[in-house]
């Protein structure tokens, strides 16, 4: 008998979208789907979105990507062998007796729990809550934003009887049952990493108990009672077995074959993040990194910058506008070409340091309050200078969280890089030179469905390790030090990293200004 190819699909449930994606189980994309939905942002610090649209977006997703592998490669229901979920981290949505939604999903930018993350760090014993939980006392997290909701909007607290995620509601509406994996639960603030169980702790700090939380399992876990006409419409045979999977950024890392020890993942998409596995979970006593679950055996530290790819934007839309504009109409890529712009100043932009602190930072400095700021502006610097400066400052912030990474788990060696930014070959490079390591660029795939797809695989027992991702990324880009820019680096980093830590009062008291004056979002 002929052998029957076999599938795999991996679903992400992101902030812009969600995006399902069908590989071979050799890991090859076989077929793709991605449906946006927007962000909800009408009062100052709010990032909310809507649940029915997401839950939409899923199984659209799924159907269209298993619909176009059907109609271009033949692939038939019977032949996809599993599906697996990869989402967002920190959502936060309330939901009643009856499963009814009472509020949007509140995502991980919205800020609006700042003035509650500052009390529990600094008045609640939030530290110790952190050393626990593995996630930085933070408005991104729901135990500030649950928090917050107690107290700012407490009718709703009373009415709510749980908090969920997104995945959660999601997986609710398919399969009758409030689960959350021990990633996403890892995620929340709320989780005891040695305990796998809800932190008491926090829970008496919300004011609420378990049963208002979700049931937690395995990311492992197999999710059953789909109902068969919902199999249909999907595209999927009823008895396809589903994974409930893990959180974006943990199954990142797996989906760039980055879990072996001393293997960094560095990403610069909108925001950043520089994670790496361990066999176990780990917080930081200076409470700079994460800790979130991948499975039983691999746990991810790192951590996330505020300011990524963002910057480059900014640099796009507000500082360089007229060579943007000018690129564009000449049919190139603006981000091209202001990074061929950059490519005529030197590494070190000639003494200009940028810190890219526009929305905040998380790891290391934690400080929402932080601001952005040349330093160094002479009258030798010029636009290209200035553009320069931002890549490389972007570069610089997240070379500083990599001191509190191997403060806790020792040397890292190896380095790959993913996310938007890697499509620039000098900013890869200014990476390569800051690191001062040679940098990877795995193959560009949706790493976080790949991950997905290969816990799949793993949690039905179809392999017995998660390397077997090895297997299945190739590389497309290697960057070494370039050793005179090595050099200058050298120079700038320790007056880079002197900067922030001199001047919290000034980021708190312009940060304050800027919320008294700055004009309301229309
Ligand atoms: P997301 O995090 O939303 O998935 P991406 O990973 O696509 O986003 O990254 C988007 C970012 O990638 C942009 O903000 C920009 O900074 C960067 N980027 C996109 N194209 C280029 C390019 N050609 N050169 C350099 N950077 C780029």
């Amino acid at each position: 008998m002929q052998h029957q190819p076999e599938y795999m699909l991996g679903v992400d449930i992101g902030t812009t979208s969600t995006k399902a994606v069908l590989f071979t189980t050799q890991g090859q994309v076989v077929a793709q789907h991605a449906v946006e939905y927007p962000l909800l942002c009408t009062t100052p610090g709010m990032a909310e979105q809507d649940p029915l649209q997401i839950y939409d977006a899923v199984l659209s997703a799924i159907k269209n990507a298993v619909g176009n592998a059907a109609a271009k490669n033949g692939v038939e229901a019977a032949q996809i062998k599993l599906v697996s979920f990869s989402a967002a981290m920190h959502s936060v949505i309330a939901v009643g007796q009856d499963g009814a939604l009472l509020s949007n999903s509140i995502t991980w930018g919205d800020n609006r729990a700042g003035a509650w993350a500052n009390r529990i760090r600094d008045e609640l014993g939030g530290h110790e809550i952190y050393l626990r939980t593995g996630t930085p006392i933070h408005p991104m997290s729901p135990l500030c934003k649950i928090m917050w909701l107690r107290h700012d909007q407490p009718q709703l607290f009373a009415r709510t009887a749980r908090f969920v995620g997104v995945k959660e509601y999601v997986l609710y509406r398919l399969f009758g049952e409030w689960l959350v994996d021990h990633s996403i639960a890892s995620a929340t603030g709320m989780f005891n990493l040695q305990q796998l169980d809800w932190d008491q702790g926090a829970l008496e700090l919300l004011g609420i108990g378990p049963q208002q939380l979700s049931t937690l399992v395995p990311t492992t876990h197999q999710l059953s009672g789909l109902a068969p006409a919902m199999a249909q419409q999907l595209g999927l045979a009823p008895a396809t077995p589903f994974v409930i999977g893990a959180n974006d950024g943990v199954l990142s890392n797996l989906g760039v074959n980055a879990i072996g020890p001393g293997q960094v993942a560095v990403t610069i998409g909108t925001s950043g993040a520089m994670r790496t596995v361990i066999d176990k979970p780990l917080t930081d006593p200076s409470g700079r990194t994460f800790c979130y679950a991948l499975t039983a055996k691999h746990w991810v530290v790192g951590g996330p910058t505020n300011n990524g790819g963002s910057i480059f934007h900014w640099v796009r839309d507000e500082l360089a506008t007229a060579e943007a504009a000018a690129a564009k109409a000449a049919g190139l890529d603006p981000y091209d070409a202001l990074t061929k712009i950059a490519e005529g100043v030197s590494a070190g932009a000639e003494g200009l340091l940028f810190h890219p602190y526009l929305a905040g930072e998380r790891a290391p400095l934690w400080n929402a309050d932080a601001r952005g700021s040349y330093f160094g502006l002479a009258t030798h610097h010029g636009k290209p200078h200035m553009i320069r400066a931002a890549l490389e400052g972007v570069i610089f912030s997240l070379y500083s969280i990599l001191p509190a990474v191997e403060d806790l788990i020792g040397p890292t060696t190896h380095m790959m890089a993913t996310g938007g930014f890697a499509r620039s070959p000098l900013w890869r490079q200014m990476m390569a030179d800051i690191f001062e390591r040679e940098v990877v660029v795995p193959e560009s795939v949706e790493s976080s469905c790949l991950g997905a797809a290969v816990l799949g695989l793993y949690a039905l027992g179809k392999v017995d390790s998660l390397e077997v991702i090895g297997g299945m990324v190739g590389s497309t880009h290697r960057h070494v030090p370039i050793a005179e820019n090595v050099a200058l680096y050298r120079r700038l980093w320790p007056i880079y990293a002197a900067i922030p830590k001199q001047l919290e009062q000034q980021y708190r008291q312009l940060s304050q200004f800027q919320r008294e004056t700055a004009a309301a979002p229309s």
